[in-house]
């Protein structure tokens, strides 16, 4: 990596920002399961794998008018809906493991005083379940929903972590798996780290110019001890 990743020293590196689904959690697989049987279940067309992931990262809402464009608002509620429902709820959807080298990448961090925080645009009860599930949720300082805030890549959801933490957009990083992460980031001005083992290919992420693109969380923790090595 040649990109200066985190000036670690001095505490100039406040706060990192993790995307959730695809990000750190392995969940896009139920997430296509679940879309593929929510448009079953309303009697929508089926839409492949392909494209299906290629709006994961959005809002429920936003993701379903890419999918439908002729999609009135009833409809799009009424997806969201049955989606939500399978998401949360179906024991036959594949299950959502944490990535490898989350918990030794957050105690990283931690152990560095770098504040940690949550843009996902899962629900706020999705959320909720999710990190009660992987007791994880003691590690963040803020967390923004996706109905709680505009669609990445609006900035909003990030603005609203950085305001809670404290934290200035020059001392924040956040870390996503899809180029609405990253171009949510620029949008609040914060430089954006790309890892490439949720939904979008390096190349996709590559042309939102992130700051650093990583291959999975293990890479990240390594690139930020070297980051701390270097001062
Ligand atoms: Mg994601």
């Amino acid at each position: 990596m040649t990109a200066p990743l985190l000036p670690l020293a001095n505490g100039e590196l406040r706060l990192v920002v993790f995307d959730w689904d695809g990000t750190l959690m392995d969940s896009p697989r139920r997430i296509v399961h679940c879309l593929q049987r929510a448009a079953t279940e309303i009697g929508a067309p089926v839409r492949d794998e392909a494209s299906l992931r290629n709006i994961i990262g959005l809002g429920v809402q936003a993701a379903v008018r890419e999918l439908y464009p002729d999609a009135d608002d009833r409809f799009v509620e009424r997806f969201a809906t049955t989606y939500r429902a399978c998401y949360l709820d179906a024991v036959d959807a594949p299950e959502t493991p944490l990535f490898a080298g989350v918990s030794e990448l957050l105690d990283w961090l931690e152990g560095r005083d770098v504040l940690l925080g949550v843009a996902t645009s899962k629900s706020r009860r999705g959320l909720d379940q999710a990190l009660e599930a992987t007791g994880l949720g003691r590690y963040f300082v803020a967390t923004a929903t996706g109905d709680e805030h505009a669609s990445k890549p609006d900035p909003s959801m990030l603005e609203f972590v950085m305001a809670r933490a404290g934290v200035e957009p020059g001392r924040t990083r956040m870390v996503g798996d899809s180029v609405y992460d990253l171009e949510m980031a620029r949008h609040a001005r914060v430089p954006g780290v790309g890892v490439t083992h949720g939904v979008h290919p390096p190349g996709r992420l590559e042309g939102a110019a992130p700051l650093a693109l990583l291959p999975d969380l293990e890479a990240l923790l390594e690139a930020f001890r070297q980051a701390e090595g270097a001062h």
